[in-house]
């Protein structure tokens, strides 16, 4: 009898064959009020994240990027305003109904840009094909982290960089403030804003679980990425990585 592996949801221990189907539920669940719910629950702070990480990308005209779990397309809309007629944004998520609101919002900025549904741990790119790959909040959620990283390393040009914005971990001084805001406010306001509490709590315990920013910056060197460096921004509640295909 073949054994399943397991995984975590949160600080649930569950089948890797479910916890595709879990995400999905906790995603379609939030998208319409997902910006909203960005903004409120960071004090907007996630604008200011992004903002580093699109100035990090040094992304020029002509280049062509792949925003990976792009979700609303806050990254894909702002890098495609950099790529010029000449450039090309890929803005990509496993998710319908993320992609859904990313897709009308990179329309209404006027932006003819594709959008795919895709799962990150299989690109459906050719090798080497972008100058920049970036992920925002989504590599958390992925079942194999190193398939996925595997798999922006493929379709990366030599040269070209990855950038993955995600929740890391904080400075010690800062955690139990921290713990009491992620455990009790966010699904507080998740229940209040978006009508679903169980997705906020799920996000709280996600970050927990995610490795921390050395951890992962070894995971992207398994991968193949060099020059490998972190920052860390907000305390560490947040870091951005950074790395190079050889
Ligand atoms: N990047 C956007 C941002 O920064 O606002 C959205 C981040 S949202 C927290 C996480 C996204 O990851 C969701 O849209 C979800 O559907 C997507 N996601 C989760 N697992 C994925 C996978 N295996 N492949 C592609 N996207 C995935």
């Amino acid at each position: 009898m073949s054994e399943s592996r397991q995984t975590h949801f949160g600080y649930q221990t569950v089948d890797e064959a479910q916890k595709a189907g879990r995400v999905a539920g906790v995603f379609h669940s939030v998208a319409t009020r997902y910006d909203l719910m960005n903004d409120l629950m960071s004090g907007g702070l996630h604008r200011l994240w992004k903002i580093f990480t699109v100035r990090q990308a040094a992304v020029r005209p002509g280049m062509r990027v792949l925003d990976v779990a792009g979700g609303t397309a806050d990254l894909a809309r702002a890098f495609a305003r950099r790529v010029g007629p000449r450039g090309e944004v890929w803005l990509t998520d496993i998710n319908g109904s993320m992609l859904a609101v990313g897709r009308d919002r990179l329309i209404d900025d006027g932006c003819l840009h594709p959008a795919v549904q895709c799962d990150a741990e299989a690109l459906p790119f050719p090798d080497a094909y972008f100058d920049r790959v970036s992920v925002a909040f989504g590599l958390r959620n992925m079942t194999h982290k190193e398939r996925a990283l595997a798999e922006m390393h493929r379709v990366l040009a030599p040269g070209g960089r990855l950038l993955v914005l995600e929740f890391s971990r904080v400075r010690k001084a800062l955690a139990p403030l921290y713990d009491i805001y992620s455990f009790s406010v966010l699904p507080w306001l998740g229940a209040r804003v978006a009508g679903d509490e169980a997705s906020y709590r799920y996000l709280a315990e996600s970050i927990r679980m995610h490795p921390d920013q050395e951890t992962l910056k070894t995971m992207m060197e398994s991968a193949g990425f060099t020059r490998v460096r972190y920052f860390n921004l907000t305390g560490g509640v947040v870091a951005l990585h950074e790395g190079f295909k050889p």
